[in-house]
């Protein structure tokens, strides 16, 4: 098996002031193309430092990844580093100088001397375009082995690297198939479908858990076990049934968006203990704007009453935080916005506000379509953090099953 070392390169790294979340994604991705990840260094903006670990790095593993370092400024220096460290020159390529100086003036008007600095090509690199950014990456064949130079700015290192996934792939590549699922406790899954989840013993299985994603089962294994992987994979799938809400990458709001858009439906929200949290999220999705009418954010019983005509009675009688309150929140919601589903959400997020009848972590769902309007009552764990964004979980998976029942009811009456 090869051997890959990451560099994490950056003084705000070191000094603590940001996380390192692109070693997680690389080291992640090496491990099905077939890599032994050796370790995952982080290193100040050093000349010295860096070609050192480079050095030692190189010696040690097939593969090198370094991320960061490739802006502008006098402190990026990895360009600098890894051609120290290999002994080969390092010369400004003039189209790319051209074409940063071009876009340097047409965003700011002028172009600082040192944005030349990141057309610095390594002595037979083979550059990687940056789509989304500036600087663009490199790549080193040298005596049989790798060296990846990537941007910092995950939004920018993440899509050069998935250009570069192919040339990067091994003979001992690995196999594997996720499971994403909300309804079902981690232990209570894993136990009851025990049987088929460790029925082949080199398969590796892992969990994760996640007030905010729900229940991840990853089965991984050599490509050579694709079929008993698909295979498992696939009986597990069909036995959780509709609590499976993605077999990829999507995010449950990828799948409540791809579900509205793709049958040209649109949705709401009323939210209160949220905040606009759920459309937050929602938001993130671009595109997403084709199927989001928009949200009212009903905090204060003022606002529940004024705009979405919240009767006093009901708020009186039964609390903010109640099936009555959130039943009528989309409903109206769901006619002030004209879209053809609305859901509300209004619970205690804590730490103050609970009682013995409704203690903190009560929360109160509604999802309405053209119809009729279903509610449900959960009591979450955790502190106010984890009580919100648990919330705004199950408000789209909510949404997912009330769209696709409504799918469903539309389908049946057609037929
Ligand atoms: P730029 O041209 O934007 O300066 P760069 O390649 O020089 O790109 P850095 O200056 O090292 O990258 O980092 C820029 C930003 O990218 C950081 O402030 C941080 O927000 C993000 N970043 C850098 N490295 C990482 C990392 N390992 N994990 C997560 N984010 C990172």
């Amino acid at each position: 098996m090869k051997n890959a070392v990451i560099f994490s390169i950056g003084n705000e790294l070191v000094e603590g002031l940001i996380i390192d979340t692109n070693s997680k994604y690389i080291s992640e991705k090496l491990k099905l193309l077939g890599y032994y990840v050796l370790r995952i260094e982080t290193l100040p903006d050093r000349l010295d430092i860096l070609s050192e670990r480079i050095r030692i790095g190189l010696s040690e593993a097939e593969l090198i990844i370094t991320t960061g370092g490739l802006g502008p400024t006098e402190d990026d220096l990895t360009r600098e580093a890894v051609a120290l460290a290999i002994g080969r020159n390092i010369e400004i390529d003039k189209k790319i100088a051209d074409e940063l100086i071009e876009r340097a003036i047409k965003y700011y008007g002028k172009s600082p001397e040192s944005v030349v600095k990141q057309a610095m090509i390594i002595e037979g690199a083979k550059v990687l375009n940056n789509s989304v950014g500036t600087a663009p990456g490199q790549i080193i064949d040298i005596e049989g082995k790798k060296i990846v130079i990537l941007p910092g700015p995950p939004a920018e290192m993440m899509p050069m690297f998935e250009i570069i996934l192919e040339d990067l792939r091994t003979d001992d590549a690995m196999y594997t198939r996720r499971i994403k699922t909300i309804g079902i406790p981690e232990a209570i899954l894993m136990d009851e479908h025990k049987d088929v989840i460790y029925s082949v013993p080199e398969i590796t299985v892992a969990t994760m858990a996640s007030y905010e994603r729900g229940v991840e089962v990853r089965f991984t294994g050599s490509i050579n076990q694709k079929e008993d992987i698909d295979k498992i994979a696939n009986i597990l799938i069909e036995r959780l049934g509709d609590n499976v809400y993605a077999t990829d990458d999507d995010t449950i709001e990828d799948v409540v968006y791809k579900l509205l858009k793709d049958n040209n439906l649109t949705i709401s929200f009323a939210e209160s203990c949220t905040g606009g949290m759920i459309s937050s999220k929602f938001v993130d999705i671009p595109g997403v704007s084709s199927v989001f009418k928009g949200a009212i954010v009903a905090y204060s019983n003022e606002v529940k009453k004024s705009i979405l005509s919240v009767p006093e009675d009901v708020l009186n009688r039964y609390g903010a935080v109640s099936e009555e309150c959130v039943k009528i929140m989309a409903k109206n919601v769901k006619e002030i916005l004209n879209s053809d589903f609305a859901v509300a959400v209004s619970g205690i997020a804590g730490p103050e506000g609970g009682s013995e009848a409704k203690p903190v972590g009560t929360v109160c769902f509604a999802f309405a379509n053209k119809n009729s309007v279903k509610t449900f009552t959960y009591t979450l764990r955790g502190n106010r953090e984890m009580v919100r964004k648990r919330s705004t979980l199950l408000a789209f998976d909510i949404s997912r099953r009330g769209i696709l029942e409504w799918l469903k009811l539309v389908k049946n009456t057609r037929e």
